[in-house]
């Protein structure tokens, strides 16, 4: 099998190209007569470009692609409210003994945790980490916090509430991979913030 070399380079940033651009790198790609792609790689914007494309023409096409991913993922991102009809759900068919409610909940890039509680307050933060992940997985992550609004520690109390929520295994059995995917990746950099 053969592979087609690719040609990378780390584009130099030009006095035509705006400033303040996200971090993207161009790949000039012979296989690639015409077409030309955008997408995010390991938290970096990649875009493709035949190889016979003028310096100019890259220019101008540069801001474009980056609009393009930062437009596509801003669309499917999921929302605050998202997690908000999520935690009624959960509080309705879990925590129907519960009579403490959020008073708001977010999504907020945490590299360190996976969700947080301020019991003070009642607000709840779920890492923008996990913004795309399974449903069953925010879900627990979101009931875990949930249960700190009554419970603030991990004593039998915690799980004997936690251990209502049905897909927790699988779930963390979800979050271990997903933990060892980010640390595998040098200097990963917090693709969903
Ligand atoms: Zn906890």
């Amino acid at each position: 099998m053969i592979t087609e070399p690719r040609k990378s380079q780390k584009f130099l940033r030009s006095k035509a190209l705006p400033e303040n651009l996200p971090e993207f790198r161009v790949i000039r790609s012979s296989r690639r007569k015409r077409s030309i792609s955008a997408l995010r790689q390991n938290g970096i914007i990649e875009i493709h470009i035949p190889d016979r494309m003028s310096r100019k023409d890259e220019i101008a096409i540069i801001p474009e692609m980056i609009e393009i991913v930062l437009k596509r993922e801003a669309k499917s991102r999921s929302s605050d409210e998202v997690l908000t009809t999520m935690a009624a759900n959960l509080l309705a068919t879990y925590l129907s003994d519960f009579h403490e409610r959020p008073t708001a909940i977010t999504w907020r890039s945490m590299r360190e945790r996976w969700g947080s509680c301020t019991t003070s307050d009642g607000t709840i933060r779920i890492s923008l980490r996990l913004n795309g992940a399974p449903d069953y997985v925010v879900a627990c992550v979101l009931i875990h916090e949930l249960i700190h609004l009554r419970v603030p520690g991990h004593g039998p109390e915690f799980y004997s509430y936690l251990e209502r929520y049905p897909d927790r295994e699988r779930a963390e059995a979800f979050l271990e991979g997903f933990e060892a995917g980010l640390s595998a990746l040098p200097d990963a950099p917090d693709q969903l913030a």
